[in-house]
C-alpha cells in the first residue's frame, strides 16, 4: 500500500535534509578532532583542521535511515525504521556503532523482531545517546507541527533502539529543540530566541535526568562572554579535558559517558547559546570533547535549522564524505 503523505510533503523534506546535513557535517568534522592535533588545530583557525573527505559515523548513517523513511512514509513506522536501520548496518558495520548497538542491529538484519532483540541487549531500554544523535530530520521534517506532534515521533523514533525513558526524553529535548530553531530561523541571534528554546524544550520533555540538566543548562547565564567562562578555569587544580569548557562540562556532561543523560542538557546549551552560528555552535561543541562526533552532530543539526544552509561553512560541507540517501 502506498502512504499518504502530507500535501507539504517536499517542504518538510527539504526541512530534514537541511537539518541531515547540518548534523552529517558536525558528526563528520567531529569525529576529526579525537585526533589531538585536529583538536588543537581547529581551536586556533576552524578551518584549519585536517582537509576531508571526512567520513561520517553512525550518528549520520543512522540519521540517513529516519530521512528515509520520512520521505517515502511522512511519519516514523517503527517497522520499517529498525529495518532500515539495520539495513544500513548489515551494509557498513564499520560506521563507529556502539557494541550493543551491533548486537540489536545483527540480530534485526538477521530477521529477529526489533522488540524482543532491543528487550535482549538492553532490559529496561537503552538510554544511550543514540536516540538524539539521529533526531534532527525529523525536527526538521515535523518543524511546522506543534510541539506535541514532533514530540510524538520522536518517541516512536527513539523506541526503536533507545525505549528506556532517558533515552525517549534525550530525543524529544533534541527534536524539540530543532523545531524550535526552524520556528524562530528569523531572530536566531535574540536573547529571547536562545532563551525561548530552553522554555520549549523543558515544556515538552518528559520528566527524566535529561530535563533536569537542561534546567540547569537554561539557569548558566551564557550571555557571559566566552572569555569570561575561561577565566573561571583558573582556580581549578584538575583540569581533567584541558579546555575552557570544564565548568560547563562539570554542570552538563559532555556526552563521555554516551548517555542521553551525560549528553543532551550540554547540546541543547551548545546550540541555543550559538543558535545564530553554527560555525561557533560547532567550535564550542569540539571544546568541550567527550562524545564529541555525537555532540557536533546534535548540535550541528539544531543550528542548521536556524541558520539555513548558507550559515554551514561550506569549506565544511564539502569536506564532509558525500551522503547517499
Ligand atoms: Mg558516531
Amino acid at each position: 500500500m502506498t502512504p499518504t503523505l502530507p500535501a507539504d510533503h517536499p517542504a518538510r523534506i527539504a526541512r530534514a535534509a537541511l537539518a541531515l546535513d547540518g548534523l552529517s557535517v558536525g558528526d563528520a568534522l567531529g569525529e576529526t578532532c579525537f585526533r589531538d592535533e585536529n583538536f588543537e588545530a581547529i581551536l586556533d583557525d576552524p578551518f584549519a583542521t585536517t582537509r576531508g573527505p571526512w567520513s561520517w559515523t553512525d550518528d549520520t548513517a543512522m540519521a540517513l535511515g529516519i530521512y528515509e523513511v520520512l520521505h517515502e512514509h511522512g511519519r516514523v513506522d517503527q517497522d520499517v525504521l529498525a529495518r532500515r536501520f539495520a539495513t544500513r548496518f548489515e551494509a557498513e558495520p564499520w560506521r563507529g556503532y556502539g557494541p550493543g548497538a551491533i548486537r540489536l542491529l545483527a540480530e534485526v538484519a538477521a530477521g529477529g523482531d526489533w522488540r524482543v532483540a532491543a528487550d535482549g541487549v538492553f532490559r529496561g531500554g537503552s538510554y544511550g545517546n543514540g536516540s538524539a544523535m539521529r533526531i534532527a530530520p525529523l525536527a526538521g521534517y515535523f518543524a511546522d507541527d506543534d510541539y506535541a506532534a514532533v514530540a510524538q515521533q520522536a518517541r516512536l523514533s527513539a523506541e526503536v533502539k533507545h525505549a528506556h525513558p532517558e533515552g525517549v526524553a534525550g530525543a524529544i529535548a533534541a527534536a524539540v529543540a530543532g523545531a524550535c530553531a526552524w520556528k524562530h530561523r528569523a531572530t536566531p541571534a535574540d536573547p529571547a530566541t536562545k532563551r525561548g528554546l530552553f522554555d520549549a524544550v523543558l515544556a515538552h520533555t518528559p520528566v527524566s535526568e535529561v530535563r533536569t540538566g537542561v534546567a540547569r543548562a537554561a539557569a548558566i547565564p551564557f550571555e557571559l562572554p566566552e572569555p569570561a567562562v575561561r577565566l573561571l578555569d583558573h582556580g581549578m587544580s584538575v583540569q581533567p579535558f584541558n579546555t575552557s569548557m570544564t565548568p560547563i562540562v562539570r554542570q552538563l556532561g559532555n556526552g563521555s559517558r554516551i548517555s542521553c543523560q551525560d549528553t543532551v542538557p550540554f547540546c541543547v546549551w551548545a546550540a541555543a547559546r550559538h543558535l545564530d552560528d553554527y560555525q561557533a555552535a560547532i567550535v564550542t561543541t569540539i571544546r568541550a570533547r567527550g562524545d564529541i562526533d555525537t555532540n557536533c552532530a546534535i548540535v550541528g543539526g539544531i543550528v542548521a535549522l536556524a541558520v539555513g544552509a548558507g550559515g554551514i561553512p561550506k569549506e565544511w560541507r564539502a569536506d564532509r564524505e558525500e551522503l547517499v540517501v
